[in-house]
Formats: structure tokens, C-alpha cells, sequence
């Protein structure tokens, strides 16, 4: 057995193949020996295209079934698995495909003909299309072929996926993730939340995304039980589907919106074993009406795309509302002077450092950026800025970086501010993150505009539009005389943020 993750998830996988690994809204249902089978053709259709170790696949797909056999696929190539997020448009995926340059681009069959000439242009020699369905020319050519495939042996640093995280400064990285980092998070978090023979987990989150991919799949391949597989968070079929799970991971918002539900009760959640959120802070009032409503405490981790989970609250022992938990085993967690890079006295506010097994190798094709992030000792700098209390438990305070997380998804203010500065009329602009009862935040903009010039919110919004995923979008636009600035000259975002922190609600 090699260090592929493939190989390391197989050799859990149940004695019993026809145990069921997804099940669809719709009921049907795809056990272990489909999951070997199509992962086995689309691997073999992969290596027929010419896909060598260390080859990119990325695939802009909507979310289901077979884009997981596809993701199983490109790791028992030995490829790079690279997906992206649905929502991004077609100069974001220009981007991604010039930057990573895949030997295979796979989008659904519907965006097959908007999206020919970016791959075109992008230099891929290979655009296939899979839908939701296991429709698409994917789907179509590797049906006849033998299902059989030796998965391509793979060292533990061997590169397994891609995932892209955008920049402040709007450029987004590809941050590498090898074997090691896949199997040692997916071994670790099996093993501390206590995955059971009989554990189903509801999942309804993205799969182009940490959290849905490496967390939530990754676990239940580990576990070699199945998965309830929601197409995108949807309050009713969670409710009909929770009398049938014991395992749910989600972002905030799932949970908010699951408590401003009357179907909410402990009957509702009776059947279930453990609630999990992470990907953004997890309000402590809503840590508390959870509780109060269902009698579950929701146990919240903490992570980031390139370093996989690296905190959790106990499985057994306190979760405490307000905080991420303890490091997980094997993982390090430091608090350090953001300049200096000097951990601070026990107990105080800094960076949140940390080094282990999970942490990855590097962006893609970008040293230098690599090595402004992880120090020569191996410490990953997070950007986030937390403190570690007498208990053990991290507490994450703040983004370094003024980044918004909408819905559990990241904006990079500076991305949205260049479209929209980039606006006739336009002067400049701050981009910031307001609470949200239902997303978290929302994203909203300050808008400084040209004397007399005719630039309106409509503008802005349609502007960003037709140049951003959706998630991006302002749900807010001010026009303001001035922006605050420091005597550096740095826009003072906490000042407009202030300013504007109750136009949600929350
Ligand atoms: P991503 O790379 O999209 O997974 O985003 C990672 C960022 O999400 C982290 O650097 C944190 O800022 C934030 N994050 C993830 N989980 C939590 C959490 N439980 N509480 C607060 N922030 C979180």
C-alpha cells in the first residue's frame, strides 16, 4: 500500500460492498462497489488522456455523486485534484486554468460551449463535462471502459490537490495539499469525534471547498459508512433527513437558519449523535439556543484551506461557546507578535501560528508568497488573530486581514474594491464585512464617487455582477464625502464597520 490517500481511505472501506456510501434526496443510492467502479473508469479515462502524476484535473461541476467519484478519480491517477467553486465566472476560471494549467478541465454539460474558448485559450487540452445525473461526455467515454485500475502509488509528499484561496491583494494562490496532508487530518478528526460503525452523516455542504471535501468526506471514507447527500443546504430535507443521521457539519449559518425553525426540537434532533460547525465564528448565543432547543452542544473546530482542521472542541469534555477547542493531536499551535513573529506571553492576543502533518507544502507557483507565510521553522502564519486561555482552548479573535466571510465563504475585500473602483465615476472604494443575522456578514461597500458623477448603487452592484461571483456581490452600497484614513494613510475599515454594524440586524 502506498501513501495515497486513495490507498489509506480503501483500507477502511467495508467488507460488505454494496453498504451504501451516498444517497441522494432523491433516494437513490451509490454503495462502495459504484464508488470503486466509476472512480476505477474515470481514473483509467484519466490516465488514457495522458494524466501523469502530478497532473492538474480541475473541475467546476455541480455538486453530486459522481463529482466525488471524479475527485477519488484524479487521486488514484496519482493527479492533482483541483476543484472550483461553482459560483466563480468565466474570467475567474480563465484565471484558475492559466494559472494551474490542467492537463483536464471538466465543467457541466450546459457551460460545455460558454466555457471552450477560456479552456481554449487557457492552452487545456481536455475539456469534458460531467452533470449531476453522471451525464456528460466524462461520464460517456468512461462508461465502456474496464473498471479495474491500480491506483497510482503515491508518496506521502506527492502532491493530491489544489485548492484556491484568494489573495488580499485580489490574486488568488493555489495552496498545495499533499497525500500526507489529507490522510493525517482525515485519520486525526476520525478518530477525535469518534466516528462510529453506525454513524451517517447528513451532508450538505460544497464539495469544492475544505470543509465539505477533506472534512466531511473524507471522515466517512475513513469510517466506510455512507452519506446523506444534500445537493446545497435546504432546511426541509434536512429536517426530513436528521431522523436518519447521527453526524452533521456545517457553517454558521446552517445552524441559524435551522433555530429560526420552529421544526427545531429534540425530537427533531434525537437521532442525532453531533452537531459540528467551523469555517467561520460560530456566535456563542447561537452555541447556546442550539443547546437550549435541542439539547445538543454544537462542537465547534477551526481551520483554513491550507492547513486542513487545526482545533477542535472535545468530543468528550466542555465545548465551550465562543471558542475552536484545543490543537489536535500531532498539530502545533502558537500565538505570535504578527511582526516579529515571537510567540507572546502566555495568554495574550497574536497571530495564530502553527506547524504539523496537515499543514501544506506551499502555493502553487508561488515561492515567494510561500515563504511570507511559513516562517523557516515550518510555522504556517494564519492571519488570524486569537489567543490560547489557562484551559488550553484557542479563541480566534479576529482576521488579520479584513477578510469577509459571507455565508462561510471568503471575500477578499481588495477584489471587490478593484471592480468596483474600476467603475466610470468611481474614486475609490472600502469593501467591508457587516453582521448578518443569516450569512455571518455581508459584504458591503463605501463608495467615494466623482463630483457630479451619476454612479448609483445599482451601478455597483451590476458591475460586480457581471465581474464576480455571486457570494462577492455588496448587499449594501454607501456613498460617502471621504473615507476615514490613519496618519499612514490607511483606510480605517474598523471605523466604517462601526459605523454600519447594525444595517442587518444582527
Ligand atoms: P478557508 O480557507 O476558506 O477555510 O477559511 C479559513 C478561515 O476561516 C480561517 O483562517 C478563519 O479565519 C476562518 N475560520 C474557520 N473556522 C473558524 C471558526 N470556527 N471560527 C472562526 N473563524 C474560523
Amino acid at each position: 500500500m502506498s501513501d495515497n490517500f486513495f490507498d489509506i481511505a480503501a483500507a477502511c472501506f467495508p467488507a460488505d460492498a454494496d453498504s451504501s456510501f451516498i444517497e441522494l434526496e432523491s433516494g437513490r443510492r451509490y454503495s462502495y462497489r459504484d464508488l470503486m467502479e466509476i472512480s476505477g473508469r474515470y481514473a483509467r479515462l484519466l490516465a488514457e488522456l495522458g494524466v501523469a502524476k502530478g497532473d492538474r484535473v480541475a473541475v467546476q461541476v455541480e455538486k453530486s455523486a459522481e463529482a466525488v467519484f471524479l475527485y477519488l478519480a484524479c487521486l488514484r491517477a496519482g493527479a492533482a485534484y483541483l476543484p472550483l467553486n461553482t459560483a466563480y465566472t468565466k474570467a475567474e476560471v480563465g484565471y484558475f486554468l492559466g494559472d494551474a494549467e490542467p492537463k483536464v478541465f471538466v465543467c457541466p454539460p450546459g457551460n460545455e460551449a460558454a466555457l471552450a474558448d477560456t479552456a481554449k485559450g487557457a492552452g487545456v487540452g481536455n475539456l469534458l463535462t460531467l452533470g449531476t445525473g453522471g451525464d456528460g461526455s466524462l461520464a460517456d467515454r468512461a462508461a465502456g471502459l474496464d473498471p479495474e485500475f491500480d491506483t497510482v502509488a503515491c508518496a506521502a509528499d506527492d502532491l493530491a490537490a489544489i485548492l484556491y484561496t484568494s489573495g488580499t491583494t485580489g490574486r488568488s494562490k493555489g495552496a498545495m495539499m499533499s497525500h500526507r496532508n489529507l490522510s493525517s487530518n482525515a485519520a486525526t478528526l476520525h478518530r477525535i469525534w469518534g466516528f462510529r460503525p453506525d454513524d451517517v452523516l447528513l451532508h450538505a455542504l460544497p464539495i469544492f471547498h475544505t470543509h465539505g471535501l477533506f472534512v466531511a468526506t473524507n471522515c466517512v471514507l475513513m469510517n466506510g459508512t455512507g452519506m446523506l447527500f444534500l445537493g446545497k443546504f435546504d432546511p426541509d430535507a434536512v429536517f426530513r433527513l436528521l431522523p436518519r443521521a447521527t453526524v452533521m457539519m456545517g457553517v454558521p449559518t446552517f445552524y441559524t437558519r435551522l433555530l429560526a425553525d420552529p421544526r427545531l426540537t429534540p425530537e427533531a434532533a434525537a437521532h442525532m449523535r453531533l452537531f459540528i460547525s467551523g469555517s467561520a465564528p460560530l456566535l456563542a448565543d447561537t452555541h447556546r439556543e442550539f443547546r437550549e432547543r435541542t439539547g445538543h452542544a454544537i462542537l465547534e473546530r477551526y481551520g483554513m484551506t491550507e492547513t486542513g482542521m487545526l482545533t477542535s472542541n472535545p468530543l468528550d469534555g466542555d465545548r465551550i461557546p465562543g471558542t475552536v477547542g484545543f490543537p489536535l493531536p500531532e498539530v502545533s499551535v502558537r500565538v505570535a507578535d504578527e511582526k516579529t513573529g515571537e510567540p507572546v506571553a502566555e495568554g495574550g492576543i497574536g497571530v495564530l501560528e502553527v506547524k504539523g502533518p496537515n499543514v501544506f507544502s506551499g502555493y502553487w507557483r508561488m515561492p515567494e508568497k510561500t515563504a511570507q507565510e511559513i516562517r523557516p521553522g515550518g510555522w504556517f502564519i494564519t492571519g488570524d488573530v486569537g489567543r490560547i486561555d489557562e484551559r488550553g482552548y484557542v479563541h480566534i479573535i479576529g482576521r488579520a486581514k479584513d477578510l469577509v466571510i459571507s455565508g462561510g465563504f471568503n471575500v477578499y475585500p481588495k477584489e471587490v474594491e478593484t471592480v468596483i473602483d474600476g467603475i466610470d465615476g468611481v474614486v475609490e472604494s472600502a469593501v467591508i464585512g457587516i453582521p448578518h443575522p443569516d450569512f455571518g456578514e455581508a459584504v458591503m461597500a463605501v463608495v467615494l464617487r466623482r463630483p457630479g458623477a451619476a454612479v448609483d448603487e445599482a451601478a455597483v452592484v451590476g458591475a460586480c455582477r457581471e465581474q464576480l461571483a455571486n457570494f462577492k456581490v455588496p448587499k449594501a452600497v454607501a456613498f460617502v464625502d471621504e473615507l476615514p484614513r490613519n496618519a499612514m494613510g490607511k483606510v480605517q475599515k474598523n471605523l466604517l464597520r462601526e459605523a454600519n454594524k447594525g444595517r442587518f440586524g444582527a
